[in-house]
């Protein structure tokens, strides 16, 4: 029997529709990597808030961004995010961050940083990201697409549960605050704006178990695996 061809998934849609657990489920049962670009958004921001990088000062900026490496690693069986070789998964996930990511995420500089980074991790495919740009600017050509939504309420709700989860008490109406400013201003940017690829599959998730969402995508992707001869 032909081997299952490896292909490149990637998971787009607002934020916290569940982007990150949806795909990090999908690599774990593939055997597939995976790459949270919205973390490497994150950590980004985080040097230019430790540095005061004046986002408007595009020498400033460029000189940042070549100092900056982000990687990510498995920690305590955990996927972690390092910035320069410092473990920042909490920090970046904290509302200082949050609040300043998408700003960061417009500027066109940082973009192309970031864009030539997740191409070079997923070069190889048998690989899922997700953030907002994959299946329209990052990998064009995925085989699978995925565009995830899912109402307001829920999805801060979910935020809230997760930030709880880690200690970090937050009022929900900041937290929805928060989700529509970056709902906003990621998809009215200029360049490379949150927006659902032609040829993507939209899933909301409102009313659907963490499973049957999975159960949803993981037919999917197997059915742009087979090998067609
Ligand atoms: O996915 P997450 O919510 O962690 O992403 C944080 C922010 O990073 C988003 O609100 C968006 O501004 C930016 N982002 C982006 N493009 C991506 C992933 C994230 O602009 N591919």
């Amino acid at each position: 029997m032909a081997e299952d061809k490896k292909i490149t998934i990637a998971v787009d849609g607002y934020s916290s529709c569940g982007k990150s657990t949806l795909a990090k489920a999908l690599a774990k049962e593939l055997d597939y990597g995976y790459v949270d670009t919205g973390a490497m958004y994150r950590a980004t921001t985080l040097y230019f808030l430790r540095h005061n990088i004046d986002l408007d000062n595009s020498e400033d900026v460029k000189n940042a961004l070549c100092h900056i490496q982000i990687g990510f690693k498995s920690f305590e069986g955990k996927n972690c995010t390092f910035l320069n070789g410092e473990n920042v998964e909490e920090e970046i996930r904290g509302m200082e961050v949050s609040n300043k990511v998408s700003p960061v995420a417009t500027i066109s500089a940082v973009r192309r940083a970031m864009v030539a980074q997740q191409r070079e991790m997923g070069k190889e495919k048998g690989v899922v990201m997700d953030g907002r740009d994959i299946g329209t600017v990052v990998f064009p050509n995925a085989e699978l697409k995925i565009f995830l939504t899912a109402d307001m309420e829920v999805r801060a709700k979910r935020r809230r549960d997760e930030m709880l989860a880690k200690g970090q008490i937050v009022n929900l109406t900041d937290i929805i605050n928060n989700l529509k400013e970056r709902d906003h201003i990621d998809s009215t940017r200029e360049d490379s704006p949150l927006k659902k690829a032609k040829d993507a599959i939209e899933i909301n998730n409102t009313l659907l178990t963490k499973e049957e969402q999975m159960n949803m995508a993981l037919e999917l992707a197997k059915s742009r695996m087979e090998v067609r001869v």
